[in-house]
């Protein structure tokens, strides 16, 4: 299943991951001198630092952003019934 929640449209093109990823956001703390607790308003954007866990492919979040590379590669790997086509020109 594509994500469409935090990771919406975020996949690794690489190795076909859809989770989970390790990305560089920011973030508010609750800090207590033994740490940090709670945290809220977590915050990326495309030039995050983003590396997917499972292959260690490393980029900005906008690179993992679904686009063309999906396509690439969802037709390498699960296109089982390929469709040649003939090319036999102009049949006029
Ligand atoms: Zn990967």
């Amino acid at each position: 299943m594509p994500n469409n929640n935090c990771l919406d449209g975020i996949w690794c093109s690489e190795c076909g991951s859809e989770e989970p990823f390790s990305i560089y956001a920011r973030a508010q703390f609750v800090v207590y001198d033994e740490g940090t607790d709670e945290f809220t308003n977590v915050e990326w954007d495309d030039e995050s630092v983003c590396v997917c866990l499972k292959c260690k492919n490393t980029g900005v979040v906008k690179n993992f952003k679904r686009d063309q590379k999906e396509i690439d590669f969802k037709e390498k790997t699960h296109d089982p019934d390929r469709t040649v086509r003939e090319d036999r020109g102009d049949a006029d």
